[in-house]
């Protein structure tokens, strides 16, 4: 399966739906990513922002600035706290979905791991995609 897929949180409320490929799938240890997923990492999934749509249920959203100095805005759902999406700010318009929101995240293609500076000792990063110690150039 690829596009179009869709996702949503835990509880149900909130349903997403793409319609385009990813752009780059990417396991992402920096430290805003392991407190939003609670893990070592976040696996994101960059789309074109114009292909993503909310097809059920409303987001709260929040900022955090990133370390370029720009926000990201972050979207979860307020009723179970499930961690959606964030559309970054100076990315173009990429949303970044959080794979594990996706309702069939099997047929991912990771590419690569980034921020792996921040990756805690004890983290287990895939062999065989490169690693870049904080954003590579994109
Ligand atoms: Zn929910
Ligand atoms: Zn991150």
């Amino acid at each position: 399966m690829t596009a179009p897929f869709s996702g949503g949180c835990v509880c149900g409320a909130i349903r997403y739906e793409c319609t385009a490929e990813p752009v780059l799938v990417a396991h992402c240890c920096c430290t805003d990513c392991q407190r939003t997923s609670g893990a070592q990492m976040s696996t994101n999934v960059l789309v074109p922002a114009p292909a993503f749509r909310i097809t059920a249920g409303a987001t709260a959203s929040y900022d955090t600035r990133g370390d370029s100095g720009n926000f990201v805005t972050r979207h979860f759902c307020a009723r179970c706290g499930s961690n959606l999406y964030s559309m970054p700010q100076g990315m173009g318009t990429l949303a970044v979905i959080k794979a594990g929101t996706l309702d069939d995240s099997s047929w991912l293609q990771p590419g690569m791991s980034i921020y792996t500076d921040s990756a805690p000792r004890w983290a287990v990063l895939p062999d065989g995609i490169p690693k870049f110690p904080k954003m590579p150039p994109m």
